[in-house]
């Protein structure tokens, strides 16, 4: 503490409480909350009514200020069109991303301009908004509503994020905090944050689980405790699975039940807040009847609590499948987790609990609000970073990291649920005679290939010394930080030549795209293996070819007619193999090549010694080839 007091000369030093609180934010799909932790006590910090959710609803009407939470909800009746929700989806997402869910997605994208790099924007109530801009409104909004609460200025946050939250996400979040005039002392998962929340770093051992079922998300997370440290071992879930999905099949039913088969779009609107109505009252009663808008009139359909079981059983079904896969991928068996935290507003619901409890064989930790325990844990957090304590947060990346090699491969560095802050190293070569540059592809993903990876960044590294194919030693370190972002820095050895670049990306996965190419990864191991394999005979088969061609051109001379019209029939054969797919007869020609070259290669190993002895050195000459780097042999 006494090192982060030293003070420009001149500069009145700020005594203590005038400095900006730090304080936690759950900044979510459907809600946001802002919290405040003192002497390791933390509150929720509420409006005048005492309500702690913010809506993450933002409204741009004709005032300069957006309406945000509350406010901004009450506008989706009468002005959608100024009304933007969810926004979180599409945090580090890229226009190239919002293509494919063109249509299915309730915004209005706006054309890309130059210069954005590829971020998305939207067309709100006449505006032209980024995710970040949009998500920096919210976290204005709770930063007023902290610094109102708490009487005093607040610049510093620890904000919550999805543990799945790709590099490119994290970003967005951080720079949508900057912009708010906040400084982001540390993203956090959402499920770290909850289990600070119950405590679980005082002396908790073992594995815990983290069900979070929220507005429109479901993600199951299993931590590791350890003498304070938090590590989570594995995540997963669906994007597109939560509350909402809840909503809908309860508002079909109160349609069906009164026999409306073609509602209009606004009866349809109303008849899903009313299912939302109905569905959070029936969590804590046993039946209701409720009023549903049709035809200009309105009419009463009863909802008992057996018949939302029976509505919501197949998705919250589903939320198990996900728990057991999650749980397989980590070679974990449902008794050795020793607690369920329960975090999301819809873990209220009573199935859901029972479920949950079912599973795991013992009743979940609930008795933290589900939907205020993340932003509590981050308020922990905050203090904890401000005013000191000995826990350390480790978190995992959510997804392999790698880089490209020749034949389009994916080489990956660090593994997906590598704890980090982390950092690796790993050596290339050059595959080319005289290459004295190597283009490097960053890429995020599970797959073998990087046509089904997601590109990250990309970089050159000049100044290779001309050097035989193979000979160069270029290691590629890639750093992840405390916050999940990610810096690549490229080395090579016997230079020193050096580059490095901050890997930040202008877009980014999206959730569900990160779910599916997770799934994807599984489905296609064997598929995905056999191809590789494939790729890297052809990469050697052209590697070989290149060699041969190269030493044919220096030393035509040491190379007999008939051996040479072999060679030539031998290397005929193998680019007739190339496009092919069978790797056996590449290989197979590949290495019946290298055996009918061996005296060729022979006589220009001793031409090159008698060379040497004689005082002179062989001249590399030659282009000036850029290739990705080649896998070291
Ligand atoms: P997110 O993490 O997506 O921001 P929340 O954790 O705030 O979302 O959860 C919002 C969801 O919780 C909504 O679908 C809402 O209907 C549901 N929810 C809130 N309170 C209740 C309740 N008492 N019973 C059932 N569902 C509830
Ligand atoms: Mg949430």
């Amino acid at each position: 503490m006494m090192l982060l007091q030293i003070h420009e000369p001149g500069e009145t030093p700020l005594p203590h409480e005038e400095r900006g609180a730090a304080v936690g934010i759950d900044l979510g799909t459907t809600n946001s909350v802002v919290a405040v932790a003192t002497d390791g006590r933390p509150a929720v910090l509420r409006d005048p009514a005492g309500r702690g959710l913010v809506p993450s609803v933002v409204a741009y009407g004709e005032d300069a200020e957006p309406l945000v939470g509350e406010a901004a909800r009450h506008r989706l009746l009468d002005a959608p069109e100024q009304v933007v929700s969810s926004i979180k989806r599409l945090m580090g997402r890229g226009a190239g991303d919002l293509k494919a869910l063109a249509g299915t997605l309730p915004y209005r994208l706006a054309e890309a301009e130059p210069g954005e790099g590829g971020m998305v924007h939207l067309l709100v109530g006449g505006r032209r908004l980024s995710p970040v801009e949009i998500s920096a409104d919210i976290l204005r909004a709770l930063k007023a509503r902290a610094e109102a609460s708490l009487g005093r200025a607040v610049d510093r946050a620890v904000v919550t994020v999805p543990a799945y939250f790709d590099d490119a996400a994290r970003t967005a979040t951080r720079d949508a905090a900057r912009v708010a005039g906040l400084e982001v002392l540390r993203l956090v998962n959402e499920p770290t944050a909850a289990a600070l929340a119950y405590g679980l770093d005082q002396g908790a051992e073992g594995l815990y689980a983290v069900y979070d079922l929220g507005g429109g998300t479901f993600d199951l997370s299993v931590l590791r405790l350890e003498k304070g440290v938090f590590q989570v071992l594995a995540t997963g879930g669906d994007a597109a699975l939560g509350g909402d999905d809840f909503d809908h099949a309860v508002a079909e039913h109160f349609l069906a039940a009164l026999g409306a088969d073609a509602p209009s779009e606004s009866e349809a609107k109303l008849a899903l807040a009313t299912a939302r109505l109905a569905k959070e009252c029936l969590t804590t009663r046993e039946s209701g009847e409720w009023a549903v808008e049709l035809g200009g009139a309105s009419r009463r359909v009863p909802l008992d609590r057996p018949t939302l079981d029976r509505l919501i059983r197949p998705m919250v079904d589903r939320t198990m499948d996900i728990c057991r896969d999650v749980l397989a991928e980590a070679a974990i068996a449902p008794p050795e987790i020793q607690g369920v935290v329960l975090v999301g507003g819809s873990t209220r619901v009573p199935l859901v609990r029972a479920t949950v409890e079912a599973m795991f064989g013992r009743p979940p930790l609930a008795d933290i609000d589900p939907d205020e325990v993340v932003a509590l844990g981050a308020a922990l957090q905050a203090e904890a970073l401000t005013v000191g304590s000995d826990t350390l947060l480790l978190d995992v990346t959510p997804l392999s990291l790698g880089i490209e090699t020749m034949g389009g491969i994916v080489e990956k560095v660090i593994p997906r649920n590598t704890p980090i802050p982390v950092s690796r190293g790993q050596e290339f070569t050059t595959y080319q005679d005289g290459q004295n540059g190597m283009l490097f592809h960053v890429v995020q993903g599970e797959r073998e290939t990087v046509d089904e990876c997601r590109s990250l960044a990309r970089f050159e590294l000049r100044g290779i010394p001309a050097m035989t194919a193979g000979a160069a030693r270029v290691l590629v370190t890639f750093a992840v930080d405390a916050d999940g972002l990610l810096t690549v820095s490229a080395e090579e050895k016997t230079t020193g030549a050096r580059q490095e670049v901050a890997v930040k990306p202008s877009y980014g996965l999206g959730d569900d795209e990160m779910m599916r190419m997770l799934r994807d990864s599984m489905e296609h191991g064997a598929r995905d293996m056999e191809r590789r394999l494939l790729i890297e005979a052809r990469v050697e088969a052209r590697r070989v070819l290149l060699a041969l061609a190269a030493a044919r051109a220096t030393d035509a001379a040491l190379l007999p007619a008939d051996e040479a019209a072999q060679l030539d029939e031998q290397v005929r054969l193998l680019e007739s193999l190339l496009p092919g797919d069978d790797r056996d007869a590449i290989n197979g020609a590949v290495e019946d090549l290298e055996r009918r070259s061996q005296a060729f290669a022979q006589r220009r190993m001793d031409k090159a010694i008698h060379l040497a002895l004689a005082g002179r050195s062989i001249d590399e000459v030659g282009a000036d080839p850029v290739g990705a780097p080649a896998r070291e042999p």
